[in-house]
């Protein structure tokens, strides 16, 4: 492993142990979405912002999260909203990059 990734590396675990610590090692989705149900698994660092959509790994953009409700956001998007709603998820970026997307679309099909 290059010197680099090392250092990188360290940084990113100092990072992830500093939102735990903050989050008092506790899941954030089941402390702040209504009925989110119990939590399973390990406490993983959860993207506010994603990566691809200019959110980093830094303490403002990551909150704890059990492995169970960071999966969940992924794959229920009622859930997903309701992360949204407290804070928790900020799709704002993606969404706009999906609209301009569709105006590409709109534009070639106009131009055919
Ligand atoms: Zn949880």
């Amino acid at each position: 492993m290059s010197l680099k990734r090392q250092a990188e590396q360290r940084k990113r675990a100092k990072i992830r142990a500093a939102v735990f610590e903050r989050d008092r090692y506790r899941c954030q989705v089941a402390a702040r979405v209504p009925d989110a149900g119990r939590c399973f698994g390990a406490l993983t660092p959860h993207h506010i912002k994603k990566d691809g959509q200019g959110g980093g790994y830094t303490l403002d953009n990551l909150v704890s999260a059990c492995a169970h409700h960071n999966e969940r956001i992924e794959s229920d998007a009622d859930f997903a909203r309701a992360c949204e709603a407290v804070g928790l998820l900020d799709t704002r970026a993606g969404r706009v990059r999906e609209l301009m997307d569709s105006v590409d679309e709109l534009r070639e099909e106009l131009d055919d």
